[in-house]
């Protein structure tokens, strides 16, 4: 059994832990070799063991007896697309969601939003979960981002491995639950243009957020 199998399977209890999945939903992957590895179809983390972890070619041929998630699709493109990703995972975390399924943008009323790697945390429009239009959607909305929200679905959180797209993805949810209670009592006020680039400027020299 390989490392990057037992990181696999530990980002995917700690996402579990934390609350961001719950069951069978969610998923995640990290790049290997010239392929990827991918959390099984229908399994709770529980059940998952680091052989149950499902090696995928770019070209969508899985090896060994599991069945990949059934998002495998998105993973495989934004690996393939991404070179400077090494990680990706998604979750259906509650507020992350609950914005999603309300097909807000995340704007920028926090300046923790930069860990996004922008001004904004899109969401991608809704389409079938598996599908190539899905995957089409998400790339698309994480386009100079390392985070999205998939409409009337979930988020994508990515990163340079699985520590650092944990990172993103626990920041996003917590984003997601501020600006949610924002919302309750008014109008969050936003940062302006000038003082969201003052914050990716300082970003660049500063620790796990250093963009790259
Ligand atoms: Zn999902």
């Amino acid at each position: 059994m390989t490392a990057l199998r037992e990181q696999l399977l530990s980002v995917s209890r700690r996402l579990s832990e934390l609350g961001l999945n719950r069951g069978t939903s969610g998923n995640a992957s990290v790049r290997d070799g010239d392929g990827f590895l991918v959390t099984p179809s229908g399994m709770t983390v529980e059940e998952m063991t680091p052989r149950d972890m499902v090696w995928m070619s770019f070209d969508g041929k899985a090896q060994g007896g599991r069945q990949p998630s059934s998002e495998w699709r998105f993973h495989r493109d934004i690996l393939q697309a991404r070179p400077e990703v090494g990680a990706v995972i998604h979750t259906h975390a509650t507020f992350a969601t609950t914005l999603a399924c309300l097909h807000r943008e995340i704007p920028p009323f926090h300046y923790m939003i930069a860990v996004a790697g922008g001004d904004t945390i899109r969401c991608a429009p809704y389409a079938l979960f598996g599908s190539q239009a899905l995957s089409d959607a998400a790339l698309s909305a994480l386009q100079d981002r390392k985070a999205c929200l998939l409409a009337n679905h979930g988020m994508i959180a990515v990163g340079r491995d699985l520590d650092q797209a944990l990172s993103v993805a626990v920041e996003v949810e917590t984003l997601c639950e501020q600006y949610w209670r924002a919302l309750q009592a008014g109008e969050p006020q936003l940062l302006s243009d000038a003082q969201m680039a003052e914050v990716m400027e300082q970003f660049k020299g500063y620790g796990s957020w250093k963009q790259d």
